[in-house]
């Protein structure tokens, strides 16, 4: 229905390019807010945290923003639009990060949507839709065992439970976010349905598309992951005197698994219908002793895919697996538990497609890819059309002090965000609150 408004030209007059000095120099700035002897680290829900915002939201008011801080202590800077009645258009991402984590995760989504708004002012654009600048509060792993906190206040996922999670000093999250000024008993304040899309710009923190030589990265979906626990319990017998007949070892069963997930996972991959990867990542074996039969192995195992109903197929199959690995073995299988099971978030196909447009304007290269990490925006996506862009991490490094993103691929992707705002802003299908339409990655393949 808007195939016609993606694909509508906008005036080759005006110039498109992004000041990529200025957001270059915004990049470095945020990074020297960090705890000294230790870059980059601006852990949320500390005083260094809140050192950066106040600079980031002195920023955003240079630019002419209003600033605010939701219930949720997201912080949001809006620019008016021409029909104040219309719902908002969203750019958001996270200024904390990992401890010795990098200066791009997170910041460069935040600044990036700054810098779209310092675009539309030097042009003198003011489009119709309230533009809304967002740094959501605490994305990163928290001491209080959550991520996207601000994210999940916001789509309405962050409930009493979690506000009860304790950090090791025994404060609530609730506390915490109170002191990061949240108001946690008026939590329904953060909820919004008012946002017409969302996009977040985000380092791609892998090495596909620096490998590939490709610009921009264009998310269909955000995969949703099964963590699963599994036991083998035998019997701790001498490795020098108990014949392989009659061992009862549980490494024997547990080794049958880890390859399975590996042949699993690329079984998956070829069917070419969404991205699958799984992995092996905990095993403990007891006693674990050079001269002892392994008696006990415990593997967590997790899968990540864009399709749901594979999590599911995937946890029935290392089901069936294990039971006859530990038959094979002559062990019992003593624990297979889901320990966790988020849902994938696919990405919205309009929102994708004025993306598509965009960078074709733009003459960038473009990978349609889905992202194998959690983002805000796979919270948003639950409430909103949502879609997200990456850049190249070079040598796919992040989390780390080494963490880097060329100027030029930040203000290509700036400048994706801002041709994309134009084109979502024009387009009516967007002038109220639409359901996520999903299945980004048919749109386009
Ligand atoms: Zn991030």
């Amino acid at each position: 229905m808007d195939q016609d408004s993606s694909q509508r030209k906008l005036p080759p007059s005006q110039n498109r390019s992004v000041d990529a000095d200025r957001l270059w120099q915004d990049l470095m700035a945020l990074g020297t807010i960090t705890d000294p002897g230790r870059p980059y680290t601006r852990r949320c829900f500390t005083h260094r945290f809140v050192e950066g915002r106040r600079w980031l939201a002195n920023r955003f008011s240079e630019a002419g923003l209003a600033v605010r801080l939701d219930t949720g202590a997201n912080m949001i800077g809006r620019m008016q639009g021409r029909d104040p009645s219309l719902p908002a258009l969203l750019i958001g991402s996270h200024s904390d990060t990992v401890p010795s984590g990098g200066r791009f995760d997170g910041m460069l989504g935040v600044l990036a949507g700054l810098e779209v708004i310092r675009m539309l002012r030097d042009r003198g654009i003011v489009p119709r839709h309230p533009i809304e600048i967002v740094d959501f509060l605490g994305e990163e792993p928290s001491d209080y065992g959550l991520s996207c906190i601000g994210s999940r206040a916001m789509s309405g996922l962050l409930n009493d439970p979690m506000l009860d999670f304790k950090n090791a000093s025994g404060e609530t999250l609730a506390a915490a976010m109170a002191r990061m000024g949240a108001e946690p008993s008026a939590l329904a304040g953060a909820r919004r349905s008012d946002i017409a899309a969302y996009l977040e710009l985000h380092i791609e923190q892998g090495r596909v598309l620096e490998s590939g030589g490709t610009n921009v990265g264009l998310v269909t979906g955000i995969v949703g992951i099964a963590r699963i626990e599994i036991e083998f319990t035998g019997a701790a017998d001498h490795a020098g005197t108990t014949p392989f007949h009659l061992r009862r070892d549980t490494l024997i069963a547990a080794s049958e698994i880890v390859t399975a997930v590996r042949r699993i996972g690329e079984s998956y991959a070829v069917r070419n219908e969404g991205y699958f990867i799984a992995t092996t990542g905990c095993l403990d074996i007891e006693p674990n002793a050079s001269n002892v039969v392994p008696a006990r192995a415990r593997l967590v195992v997790e899968g990540r895919a864009e399709n749901g109903s594979w999590l599911s197929e995937f946890t029935d199959e290392l089901d069936a697996l294990s039971r006859s690995a530990a038959k094979a073995a002559n062990v019992e299988r003593s624990a297979f538990r889901l320990i966790s099971l988020s849902e994938p978030a696919p990405c919205d196909a309009r929102v994708h497609r004025h993306l598509v447009a965009a960078a074709a304007e733009l003459e960038l290269s473009t990978a349609d890819m889905a992202s194998g990490a959690g983002h805000d925006a796979a919270f948003m996506a639950q409430i909103a059309p949502a879609a997200m862009v990456f850049v190249p991490s070079r040598d796919g490094r992040s989390h780390c002090p080494e963490e880097w993103t060329a100027a030029e691929d930040c203000s290509n992707g700036a400048a994706l965000l801002f041709e994309a705002l134009l084109r979502i802003d024009a387009d009516d299908a967007f002038l109220q609150c639409a359901r996520p339409v999903t299945g980004a990655r048919g749109v386009t393949s």
